[in-house]
């Protein structure tokens, strides 16, 4: 038996952690995962999630009952007030049909899921990703047998954007095409369009009639303000871009291991996003039934009760703020100390957890053979990776790779 089963490679950032945690060098540094660390590289328990921990804790009146297949309602509207506005018209109109998901991962694949059983193609079953994109967004597509095709989005020449190479992807790809788009702080790069740059790609998504695919990992990481950081999703929502947003918690609350997020689907009628519903339940129930309790109820307290939401932006500010800082000071020491060759502006320019540093791949493996600094080989970093105690010994080693 299995005699056809093919060994399948590790995971790419599992296998780098595994590595870190092998290395006995003191002063080794993971820059791989893309999981929040304080100053003193620890994992950090958001101090809003541990007073909702409590309340739940000493509630009586709280059982262990599967939830509803779509998840607990009072998550969801809220949820789906904190991506799309607590204005949104689509939201008082009753055009959004949310959904309670496996966190992000859940809300990618239960959306693609629905596109394609439901979705009207243009020509062939396919998706058009950014080029780089997530590593896992091929992977959740293919599952479900869309096939990934890529439009341009990094210039390594700039390290910044290919905007003419992606409003061209859009103007050529079929009309009706599914274009998946990071809502903010794009990963792996950092790098995201203008407000100017995403009205004119917009202004192509409505004419084309593209269908956009949202995903919202980073709410709040990239900028430190959740509205900020969901200003593109509504602005689409608000355009009438025909469109779904995936929504996850693992990074905003620090609810990695917790796996709550959310799927919303904007349909053009009410009576639309009831039939939808209705299509998603039977999806959902066939693959998980339903969806978990305990970090469902924890983001429902937080967003449902006016202080501990106060807490919870400044726990946020207190993330992203660390994360500017790292940017600031690698940026500072590269340029003004140790005069590292090249140009480090997009450092600071680029937003959220991750950096393209720019490097080659040769340049990130003598950083991890050399340096014992741990980091995929595209050159992406994680910020979080860096505090105050590892920084200038980062700062020196990749001084060192570039000049080689
Ligand atoms: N989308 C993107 C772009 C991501 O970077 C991530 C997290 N790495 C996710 C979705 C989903 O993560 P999770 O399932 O942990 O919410």
């Amino acid at each position: 038996l299995w005699q056809n089963v093919p060994l399948a490679p590790p995971d790419s950032i599992f296998k780098l952690t595994a590595a870190y945690k092998a290395d006995t060098f003191e002063q080794k540094i993971n820059l791989g995962v893309g999981a929040y660390r304080d100053d003193n590289d620890k994992p950090w328990v958001l101090p809003v999630v541990r007073k909702a921990e409590e309340i739940i804790l000493n509630s009586v009146a709280l059982d262990h009952e599967y939830l509803p297949i779509t998840g607990l309602p009072e998550f969801t509207v809220a949820a789906a007030k904190l991506i799309l506005g607590s204005d949104s018209t689509a939201l008082s109109q009753g055009r959004v049909t949310s959904v309670q998901t496996i966190s992000g991962t859940g809300a990618n694949h239960l959306g693609a899921l629905f596109l394609s059983r439901f979705y009207q193609f243009a020509e062939n079953k396919e998706i058009y990703l950014s080029d780089p994109t997530w590593a896992n967004h091929p992977a959740i597509f293919n599952n479900v047998g869309i096939a990934p095709v890529y439009y341009p989005y990094y210039d390594p020449k700039t390290i910044g954007l290919n905007y003419d190479g992606f409003i061209s992807s859009l103007k050529s790809a079929p009309s009706g095409s599914i274009f998946l788009i990071h809502a903010c702080a794009h990963n792996p790069t950092g790098v995201d369009p203008t407000r100017e740059q995403w009205g004119a790609i917009a202004d192509i998504m409505l004419e084309k009639e593209h269908y956009g695919f949202f995903d919202c990992a980073y709410q709040g990481f990239a900028s430190g303000d959740l509205d900020n950081d969901a200003w593109a999703v509504r602005f689409f929502v608000d355009k009438g871009v025909k469109m779904l947003v995936c929504q996850s918690f693992a990074k905003n609350a620090g609810l990695y291991g917790e796996r709550v997020g959310a799927l919303h689907i904007v349909s053009p009628t009410k009576e639309a996003a009831e039939r939808v519903k209705s299509q998603l339940s039977v999806l959902q129930r066939s693959e998980i039934s339903n969806p978990p309790t305990y970090g469902a109820r924890i983001v429902t307290l937080i967003l449902n009760n006016t202080s501990l939401f106060s807490e919870w932006k400044r726990d946020i500010s207190t993330m992203a703020g660390r994360i500017i800082d790292m940017r600031k000071e690698l940026h500072k020491i590269l340029t003004e100390e140790l005069h590292t060759p090249g140009n480090w502006d997009h450092i600071v320019n680029q937003i959220g957890m991750f950096s393209f540093t720019g490097i080659t791949p040769e340049q990130s493996k003598a950083l991890t053979e050399k340096a014992h600094i741990y980091l995929t080989v595209n050159g992406r970093i994680s910020m979080t990776g860096l505090n105050r105690n590892n920084i200038r010994y980062f700062a020196t080693s990749l001084d060192a790779a570039v000049r080689g």
